[in-house]
């Protein structure tokens, strides 16, 4: 699986990266967002809802585990933080196949229930303003999607 890294120097840059991914993403998308608290996954979300044409304000769903958007596609928005360590499932699988994009915080968290064709973004913390964001894609859609934003 090929990797694909590029370097943000401010929350703006991570935006507008996820703002032009969410223009190349369509109907059953499945994006998961792994990083430490701060990271920045909610801050890329924001950039995929713009990118939705959403203007709701986003906020974390750490309470609800998910919350839903509407935009030229659905976003369904989820942190999934609480659930470390159960197998509850909330019904990922209608939002998995479901009309909408869904972008999954802290997705290591409920592994068995993630699709394996996915988009796995990685974020890590560089310093006070900049991020490396690793790509990995499984699947041959989510490999082209990736190719066209970054390669
Ligand atoms: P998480 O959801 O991973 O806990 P958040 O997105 O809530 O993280 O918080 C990330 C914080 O880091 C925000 O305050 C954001 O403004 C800040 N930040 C600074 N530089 C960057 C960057 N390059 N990319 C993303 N966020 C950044
Ligand atoms: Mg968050």
């Amino acid at each position: 699986m090929e990797k694909y890294e590029l370097k943000t120097n401010n929350a703006e840059e991570t935006i507008n990266v996820a703002e032009r991914l969410a223009n190349l993403l369509d109907a059953g998308s499945v994006i998961t967002l792994e990083g430490d608290l701060g990271a920045g996954k909610t801050t890329f979300t924001k950039g995929l809802a713009r990118g939705l044409g959403i203007s709701r304000t986003l906020s974390s769903p750490t309470f609800t585990i998910v919350k839903e958007y509407d935009g030229r596609l659905p976003l369904y928005h989820m942190d999934v933080y609480r659930l470390e360590g159960s197998d509850e499932d909330i019904g990922f699988e209608e939002y998995f196949n479901g009309n909408g994009i869904s972008v999954v915080e802290w997705a290591q968290y409920i592994e068995d229930f993630l699709p394996s064709e996915r988009l796995t973004i990685i974020i890590n913390y560089l310093d006070e303003d900049s991020r490396l964001l690793t790509f990995e894609p499984t699947g041959s859609r989510y490999q082209d999607i990736v190719e066209a934003l970054v390669g």
